[in-house]
């Protein structure tokens, strides 16, 4: 059952959580620190608390430093918004019923989400990201209750996964894959094993073939440039750890019909 009070709750926990998740999407992508305080990107103005209230602050500000008067990213409201929700519907569709599980889901989600924003904005996946994934992955096999031969098998699985992204990466020689999709790749096997994980890829691949054509066709861009793939695997990631039940089903209907 659905209760209220604990979702406004966790979306509001969510609200303030993606303030920080859009200081790390930034500092993490320009390679700076991530302690110090707020500043505005223009003026480099040291922002106030009264600046800094997830949403609120935006939209009394009108989109607008209070000093300087540039206008702000839209993607600081945007990813506040988004993780409020996120956070809410991470611990509703997690795959566990254990609470502790359900909050890595809450932390898996948040660093899909670092990952999305990173990539799509500097075409980078950061490595503490990457370090993360995997951690949280660990976490979760742990306390499912798996033994040390279980991790060490994941560990394994997710070296399967990462395998074909090595490949391509190394056929196209970096041009059609970034070693961040290759390291990507490794923290799904880790996370899902290569039976999940390669579902995953295969998700990722046409996702991003059908928005790749698509862009193409509406010359919203041209061969040449790149399409960041790290999106289309989150995509994959959030369809079978959340949905898998769902993706089960239509591969089901797909290729084991007789
Ligand atoms: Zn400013």
């Amino acid at each position: 059952m659905i209760d209220s009070p604990f979702v406004f709750i966790l979306f509001v926990y969510g609200l303030a959580f993606g303030s920080f998740l859009n200081v790390l999407a930034d500092r993490l992508s320009m390679e700076q620190t991530i302690g110090g305080r707020s500043h505005c990107d223009y003026c480099k103005k040291t922002l106030r608390w009264n600046d800094l209230i997830p949403v609120i602050s935006y939209v009394l500000l009108k989109g607008k430093c209070r000093y300087c008067h540039k206008k702000l990213s839209v993607q600081y409201p945007l990813v506040e918004l988004v993780t409020g929700v996120v956070f809410v519907l991470s611990w509703y569709y997690s795959p566990f019923t254990l609470p502790i599980l359900r909050i890595f889901s809450i932390a898996l989600s948040s660093v899909l989400l670092v990952i999305l924003v990173a990539d799509l904005r500097y075409q980078i996946i950061p490595d503490e990201m990457q370090v993360a994934l995997v951690g949280i992955a660990m976490l979760m096999i742990l306390f499912s209750g798996a033994t040390l031969t279980g991790i060490l098998l994941r560990l394994g699985e997710g070296i399967l996964v990462m395998l074909p992204i090595l490949i391509l990466f190394l056929l196209t020689r970096g041009r059609g894959m970034g070693f961040g999709d290759v390291k990507l790749a490794f923290g799904i096997g880790v996370l899902l094993g290569v039976y999940r994980g390669g579902l995953a890829l295969y998700i990722a691949f046409l996702t991003g073939a059908i928005v790749g054509v698509g862009l193409l066709a509406s010359r919203r861009t041209k061969m040449k440039n790149k399409i960041a793939f790290g999106p289309f695997l989150v995509v994959g990631i959030v369809c079978l750890f959340y949905f898998q039940k769902q993706v089960f089903f239509v591969v089901d209907k797909l290729f084991l019909t007789r």
